[in-house]
This record gives C-alpha cells, sequence and structure tokens, in this order.
C-alpha cells in the first residue's frame, strides 16, 4: 500500500475532472486519478453542441437561456445556478475556441450554431440558434482539446486508479450541524498491478459522471456506474434529486445508442405508424424540438396508444429523408453512421427506428456554485467538490436541456478547479488520515478475491441483467406507485443475492472481474435512491412522471429531494433557490 501526498486530487478525466485540472494544476499540485484512459471517458460520446447565447447567427442573449433552463427544468432549478451557468457559458466556449477547439463555422468565420430542443428566442417565441457544435463529434473534440492542455501543463494523471473510497475526518450523519467536517483524501485500486493506493489532499473534487448503468437501455457507456455518486453516499453523505433521471427520445430501438437531438436541430421530424407529425399535437409552437422531457413522453404515449411501428409496434420513426444527403453528411456524419451499422438503416431513403433511452442523471452530489459539497441542506464539507454529471447544482432541475451539459462541465468543472485549488493554499495541512481505511478496502477486495471457486454463489452477470430489468421495467418515462413498490421489492431482493456472489478471477492484474463487482455494489445502491426518492415524490415534474399523480404540485413539491444512507434510508427536502423565476405552466 502506498500512500501520495497532494494539494488536490481530482477524482475524475472526463470534461469536468480535466477542466478542473487545467485551472487547479496552475496554482497548486494537483493530481487527477481516472478508471479509464482520460479520452475514454463518455463526455468523448457527446454528439451535438454545447450552449451559449453567443449571437452568432440570430439574436440571442444569456437572460434568454436561463429562463429557458429553469422552465425546461420545471422549476426545480437553483436559480442562482442557472443564471451562473449561462453567464459564462460565452467565455465557456471562447476559452475552448482559444485553446483550438474546432468547432464548425458560420460562413463570416464565426462559431456556428444550431437549434436543440427547449432552446427559445425571447421566452419561447420560435426555437433559436445557440447550440455551438463541431459537426456531431462535440464533446470528442471537447474531450481531446482539454486532454492536449492538460499534456502541455503536465498535469500529474493516474491512469486506471479505481477510486473506492472517500476520507472524511468525522461521521457528516454524526456530527452536528454547524459543526465542521474536513475532507483527508480518497483510497483507489491500481488496475494494472491490484494495489491500494492512499491520496492524501487538502481538496478533493469529484468529477465520476454519470449512472447510466442502472437502466438496461441507455446511451450511456458501460462504465457509467455511479462511483462517485455511491462512494460520497456511502460516505454519509446525502444525495439529491435522483429521482430525476433523464430518457432522451431518439435512443436507437432496441439499441439505445444515442442519436444525437441534433437530427432534430437540423429539421428532422418524428413520426408515428400513421406517418403523422405527431409532436404538433404536444408541443405546438416548438413541435420536434421540445424538450426531452416531454418528447420522450409524447412518444411513449403514441407507442401505448397503438400508434407504434415495426412488428411489435414498439418504437416510432425519426425522418431525414427530406434533408439533403450532401447536409446530413455535413452536419450528421457519426449519427447516420450508427443508423447505418446497428440498423442497418439507410437514413438518406429510410426513416430511423427510434425509442427513448436513459441518458442523463439530473440528481447527484449536492453542492453549491462553487462546487462545494454540502453534507446537509446548509453546511458543507471543508476542501471537498463536485462537479459534472455527478454533482447537483443544480442547474438542470427536474429536466436538462440538451447542450447544458458540455456547458455545465466547463462552467463548473472550471469553478470547482479554482475553489478546490485556493482553498488547498489557504490551508496548512490536510486533515488527519484514518490508516485502517486503507485496511478495509483492501480485506474487502481480499474478500471478494476469496469468493472464486465458491459453489452455488450468486453471479454478478446476472444480478445485473436483473437489476436493469426491473429498473427498465418499473422506473420507467411513466412510474407510479405500484411499479415503484415493485423496483423496491425486487432492489432489496438484489441486495440481499449480492452478498452472495462470487467472482472468477483470483489474480491481481487487470482483475476487471472483481471492479465490476464492486461497479455494481454502486448501482444497487444508488437504484435504492432513484426508487425511493420516486416513490415519495408524489406529484409529476420534468423527468419524473407519476401516472397517479399526473400533475405539478408546487406547493408540496418544488422541493428538492435529500436522501441520505445509513442502516436505514432517510429522506429529507431542501428549498429550490428562486430569484427571478416564478414558476408557471410548462407549454411549448
Ligand atoms: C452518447 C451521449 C451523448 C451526449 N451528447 C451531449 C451533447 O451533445 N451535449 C451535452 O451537453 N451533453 C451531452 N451528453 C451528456 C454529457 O456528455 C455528459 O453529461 C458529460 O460529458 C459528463 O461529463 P463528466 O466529466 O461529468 O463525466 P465523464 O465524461 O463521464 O467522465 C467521468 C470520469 O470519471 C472517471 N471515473 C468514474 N468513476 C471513477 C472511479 N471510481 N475512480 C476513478 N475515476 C473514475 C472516469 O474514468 C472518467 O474519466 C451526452 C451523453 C452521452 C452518453
Amino acid at each position: 500500500m502506498t500512500l501520495h501526498e497532494y494539494d488536490v486530487v481530482i477524482v475524475g478525466a472526463g470534461g469536468a475532472g480535466m477542466r478542473a485540472a487545467l485551472e487547479s494544476s496552475k496554482r497548486a499540485r494537483t493530481a487527477c486519478l481516472t478508471k479509464l484512459y482520460p479520452t475514454r471517458s463518455h463526455t468523448g460520446a457527446a454528439q451535438g453542441g454545447m450552449a451559449a447565447a453567443l449571437s452568432n447567427v440570430e439574436d440571442d442573449n444569456a437572460e434568454w437561456h436561463t429562463f429557458d433552463t429553469i422552465k425546461g427544468g420545471d422549476y426545480l432549478v437553483d436559480q442562482d445556478a442557472a443564471e451562473i451557468l449561462c453567464k459564462e457559458a460565452v467565455q465557456a466556449v471562447l476559452d475552448l475556441e482559444n485553446m483550438g477547439l474546432p468547432f464548425n463555422r458560420t460562413e463570416g468565420g464565426t462559431i456556428d450554431q444550431r437549434r436543440f430542443g427547449g432552446h427559445t428566442r425571447n421566452h419561447g417565441e420560435a426555437a433559436v440558434r445557440r447550440a455551438c457544435y463541431s459537426a456531431d463529434r462535440t464533446g470528442h473534440m471537447i474531450l481531446q482539446t482539454l486532454y492536449q492542455q492538460c499534456i502541455k501543463q503536465e498535469v500529474e494523471f493516474y491512469n486506471e486508479y479505481y477510486v473506492l473510497d472517500l476520507i472524511l475526518d468525522k461521521d457528516p450523519q454524526g456530527t452536528p450541524e454547524g459543526e465542521e467536517v474536513s475532507v483527508a483524501g480518497v483510497i483507489a485500486y491500481e488496475l494494472a498491478t491490484g494495489e491500494i493506493h492512499t491520496f492524501r489532499a487538502k481538496s478533493v473534487i469529484f468529477a465520476t459522471g454519470g449512472a447510466g448503468k442502472v437502466f438496461k437501455t441507455t446511451s450511456n457507456a458501460h462504465t457509467l456506474t455511479g462511483d462517485g455518486m455511491a462512494i460520497a453516499f456511502n460516505a454519509g453523505l446525502p444525495l439529491e434529486d435522483m429521482e430525476f433521471f433523464q430518457f432522451h427520445p431518439t435512443g436507437l430501438a432496441g439499441l439505445g445508442i444515442l442519436l444525437s437531438e441534433a437530427a432534430r436541430g437540423e429539421g428532422g421530424i418524428l413520426r408515428n405508424s400513421e406517418g403523422e407529425r405527431f409532436m404538433e399535437r404536444y408541443a405546438p409552437t416548438i413541435k420536434d424540438l421540445a424538450p426531452r422531457d416531454m418528447v420522450a413522453r409524447a412518444m411513449a404515449n403514441e407507442v401505448r396508444e397503438g400508434r407504434g411501428c415495426g412488428p411489435h409496434k414498439d418504437y416510432v420513426l425519426l425522418d431525414l429523408t427530406h434533408l439533403e444527403p450532401a447536409h446530413i453528411d455535413a452536419k450528421l456524419p457519426d449519427i447516420t453512421e450508427f443508423a447505418r451499422t446497428y440498423l442497418g438503416v439507410e437514413p438518406y431513403t429510410e426513416p430511423v427506428p427510434v425509442y427513448p433511452t436513459a441518458h442523463y442523471a439530473m440528481g447527484g452530489i449536492p453542492t453549491n456554485v462553487h462546487g462545494e459539497v454540502l453534507r446537509n441542506n446548509t453546511d458543507k464539507v471543508k476542501g471537498l467538490y463536485a462537479a459534472g454529471e455527478c454533482a447537483c447544482v443544480s442547474v438542470h432541475g427536474a429536466n436538462r436541456l440538451g447542450t447544458n451539459s458540455l456547458l455545465d462541465i466547463n462552467v463548473f468543472g472550471r469553478r470547482a478547479g479554482i475553489a478546490a485549488a485556493e482553498h488547498a493554499l489557504e490551508t496548512a495541512e490536510a486533515a488527519p488520515l484514518d490508516e485502517t481505511a486503507a485496511e478495509t478496502l483492501n480485506s474487502t477486495v481480499e474478500r471478494l478475491r476469496s469468493t472464486v471457486g465458491t459453489s452455488e454463489a450468486e453471479s454478478v452477470a446476472d444480478i445485473r441483467r436483473e437489476l436493469q430489468a426491473t429498473m427498465d421495467r418499473n422506473v420507467q418515462v411513466f412510474r407510479d406507485a405500484d411499479s415503484l413498490q415493485q423496483a423496491q421489492k425486487d432492489v432489496a431482493a438484489l441486495r440481499e443475492r449480492f452478498t452472495k456472489i462470487a467472482i472468477h478471477d483470483r489474480g491481481k492484474r487487470y482483475n476487471t472481474d472483481l471492479l465490476e463487482a464492486i461497479e455494481l455494489g454502486f448501482l444497487l445502491d444508488l437504484s435504492e435512491v432513484v426508487v425511493l426518492g420516486a416513490l415519495n415524490r408524489e406529484e409529476s415534474r420534468g423527468g419524473h412522471y407519476r401516472e397517479d399523480f399526473p400533475t405539478r404540485d408546487d406547493e408540496k413539491f418544488m422541493q428538492h429531494t435529500m436522501v441520505y444512507g445509513g442502516d436505514d434510508l432517510r429522506l429529507d427536502y431542501k428549498p429550490v433557490v428562486v430569484t427571478r423565476y416564478q414558476p408557471m405552466e410548462r407549454k411549448y
């Protein structure tokens, strides 16, 4: 077991982690730990764009963007945070441009912009061109650009280090309100050797990304198992708004692989089995460019009412056939290739079968606008930060607008990086680190290794498959008390079975079998939190739609859900920050 000491340790090297690393490493001694090689992070899979009111092609401003973000989030957005997001958006894009990111250009040479769901001119008049993009590989370009800059700046990366534990100096739940709790470091497992490493630090930033793998049908990579969220939760910190999961309307039917909303931004149209452009009925003003929660529900409803397509009438069609092939090739090359490769469909001439796919966690580790992690509604944990999809600031509220996440990771990644470095510089010494923590993790790992060859043991793959199946079935676009109670029962039974798992690989080198078992534990922890939040939220708002409570209830539920762990899960609420925008009915 090895001990490392840094001013700042960043966990995650996706967009949020590397944007933070660029700021932090300028100011303080920084390490960036990542379970994947940095450029394999999911940010690299992002397709459509990054929002900023540049006004390069149409009149636009940060205030309209802020309003759209708050309305899109169904008024669960913390409005002070949304104002920062949209105001700092322009500089965030220019920063990337200055780093060398090859954005698509207008004929005049400025950054081109396109339409995306829920982004409008003048508070909902019509769709506006706000998304800056690089064909349909915007995330890839962001990730590569940030990585190049990190290399130039000699950021110290620890690649294929899996952080599995967070060390605080006190139990955050056992410490009275108002008393200080500080971060002490993290413990990581090195994939190549099986060695346990302790990283002591004055500041720690979690930037570990999403948790889409709690579902079977998802646009998310296999690695998105919500590690950071689960680790923080298991260290005694709350999770916020986890019942709000975004289902992206256009996953390839049956597979969940994403076709970016840019397809509709560039003119694509959704049709049912009657060839009808059904979004005209659900969102008469902006139609196919309504926010994702509304489009996903409309699609699921068309299928339920018998207007689905295909032999099982279980999907709808995304029609691009009226677009020029040259336009498709220039603006949507990758995603149209996905349709050819995975479904054998030619988008020039045939509509593409699509159905909603689990895409984005609106909830996560609660933070304030500086990225500081909260341990209850008011107290922050000294030196602990979170940014990106694993965090809940909350700028996305109950439903994130497309292109606002690539923005979020840049704006709040940067803020967290600066705040963490400044905190480290002001702090004489890191908090004392509990030396038994590494031992405890080591014995957990050894215990898992010793299960190899155990007969009649449970299989990790089986439990994961059953977990994802019940979440897909019961915690979907439409939910109700019955389906959620079923999910709760299923998750509890699977947790019980999880205590009896055995793995197949006893080795120390590249033991992914062992890590998949640990990741499954994280998925189980998070599923339980998602379901509890969803059961208790007896209203419909954004991505959370309860058939037994179909309207929004601002009186009771214009509040963030906070779930705390321990022997029994505990649920509490936190007020939403309202600055300028009073809630109103959400129509498009
Ligand atoms: C297919 C797809 C398309 C998308 N398109 C868009 C888009 O066009 N516009 C938009 O705004 N948003 C889009 N999104 C959403 C957006 O890409 C993500 O929300 C965002 O990139 C997340 O960035 P992140 O830095 O928080 O996490 P990630 O990029 O997922 O990075 C997470 C990092 O954490 C590390 N990590 C995780 N667990 C551990 C651990 N235990 N120990 C050590 N390291 C760990 C990983 O190695 C990785 O480096 C898309 C998402 C998907 C899936």
